[in-house]
């Protein structure tokens, strides 16, 4: 039988899950509530894991085209304006074809992936359509779109976003909390690799207001950075966006920035939540529908495709009768397992500290998941080589037990004998 599957929303996440099952011969309807893709700056940097999935699925070559590769990561102390330590993807040259990130807008992945999907026989394309309501029995699951059109489907795939209708209609709790911090991205036409000699993806820590830096390339390819900085827990989007709080940011990084270069002000709220349920019968929860967490150290997209990717293989497995329906099942006991590691595990460090989490818990994640155990490789071999131990800042500030956050016996990371600190980094 060939089976039809319905995808709700064509973020990245929807869009790699539609390539994935219609590459896979099943038929599908992707549903996405807008005319056109969102492209306010959200996810860019893309995991070496997550560029060999892309790889598969034949989009690695364009998907690259349009970014700009990112070898290196970089700490800074953003008092000393000294760097602190950096990592070098190389590291896992032996491990992956692509020892590097790729600094890709998601919303180019997203269109070139409706170009795909647009070329395909089995798929139907629905922009401008949004699902309001979906139930199922045992013979199907019904979706119902904005203008009361009725669909049956044999699955139903909600890659509809952190406010996921297709969650609320399963009547999912989405647990976790929401941080009091808000995220500012002030995107600039401002060069800081030049200005301050830091590579494109720069962390810089400071005891009063850390701030993240990344480059992209921009719809123009012509470059552009991304700095990221927390607002104020009680700082008004007006506030945020004033010129003289935007010029005391910048400035602070870097003082020559002139203020004509900034080309866009944006401000995010960030979760840590998860689905309760990642399944419920034939309909399932991908990306941001399932789960949701701090932006720093780019997961949210990564792991979503890589839940697209692992449903895909399933479903098909399944539906050609290569496996029984109980193999549904594994999708949530892998895939929420590793998304719940950081963010409700216990109690979550401040933001710019969950990565750090997330990597210490990839190393015993089952399944697919443990594609993603370079990167605890990286902050293992890179970290331990830089003489860094990765808890510590979180730990000292009180945020977390250390034991209970960041233990090197039960992470799976090999033990080995780490120097404190250097005190500039973790601040004085
Ligand atoms: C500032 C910032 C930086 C980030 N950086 C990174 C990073 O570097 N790397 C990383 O991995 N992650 C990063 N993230 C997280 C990343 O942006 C998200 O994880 C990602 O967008 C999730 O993709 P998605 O497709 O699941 O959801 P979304 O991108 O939210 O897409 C959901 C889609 O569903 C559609 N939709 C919603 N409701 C309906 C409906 N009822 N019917 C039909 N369609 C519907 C929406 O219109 C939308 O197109 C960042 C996030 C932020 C805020």
């Amino acid at each position: 039988m060939t089976a039809r599957v319905c995808i709700v929303g064509a973020g990245p996440v929807g869009v790699v899950a539609a390539i994935a099952c219609a590459g896979k011969g099943m038929q599908v309807a992707l549903f996405e509530a807008e005319r056109e893709i969102d492209r306010s700056p959200r996810a860019a940097t893309t995991h070496p894991s997550t560029l060999e999935m892309l790889a598969e699925l034949g989009l690695l070559e364009e998907f690259q085209s349009v970014g700009l590769v990112a070898r290196y990561f970089q700490f800074w102390d953003g008092v000393t304006k000294t760097l602190v330590a950096e990592f070098d993807h190389q590291l896992l040259r032996d491990e992956t074809a692509y020892p590097f990130v790729v600094q890709t807008e998601q919303h180019k992945l997203s269109e070139l992936g409706l170009r795909r999907l647009a070329a395909m026989p089995n798929v139907e394309l629905r922009l401008g359509t949004s699902v309001t309501d979906v139930v199922q029995d045992s013979r199907g699951a019904r979706v119902t779109t904005e203008g009361a059109e009725r669909h049956v489907f044999d699955y139903v795939i909600g890659c509809d976003g952190g406010r996921s209708t297709v969650r609320k209609c399963l009547d999912v709790e989405f647990e976790g909390y929401t941080w009091p911090e808000r995220f500012l991205v002030l995107t600039t036409l401002f060069d800081f690799q030049t200005a301050l000699g830091c590579c494109p993806r720069s962390y810089i820590s400071d005891p009063e207001e850390w701030t993240n830096l990344f480059k992209v390339t921009g719809d123009d390819l012509k470059g552009r950075w991304r700095a990221v900085f927390p607002a104020r827990e009680n700082e008004t989007d007006d506030e945020a966006f004033s010129e003289g709080s935007v010029r005391r940011r910048l400035r602070k990084v870097c003082e020559e920035h002139p203020m004509e270069l900034v080309a866009h002000r944006n401000i995010y709220r960030v979760h840590q939540r998860v689905a309760k349920s990642f399944r419920k019968g034939r309909v399932f929860l991908a990306g941001d529908a399932a789960h949701v967490n701090n932006p720093v150290g780019g997961l949210g997209l990564n792991c979503g495709i890589h839940d697209a990717m692992e449903l895909a293989d399933t479903l098909h497995r399944v539906t050609i009768g290569q496996a029984s329906e109980e193999l549904l099942d594994r999708y949530e006991r892998r895939r929420r397992p590793i998304n719940k590691a950081a963010p409700l595990g216990r109690r979550s460090p401040p933001p710019q500290a969950i990565p750090h989490a997330h990597f210490a818990d990839r190393k015993r994640a089952p399944g697919t998941g443990n594609r993603l155990n370079c990167w605890s490789t990286v902050f293992a071999a890179a970290g331990a080589r830089a003489g860094l131990q990765p808890c510590a800042p979180w730990h000292r500030a009180g945020a977390v037990p250390a034991p209970a956050f960041w233990s090197p016996a039960d992470s799976g990371v090999p033990r080995r004998p780490l120097r404190p600190p250097p005190s500039s980094f973790f601040g004085r």
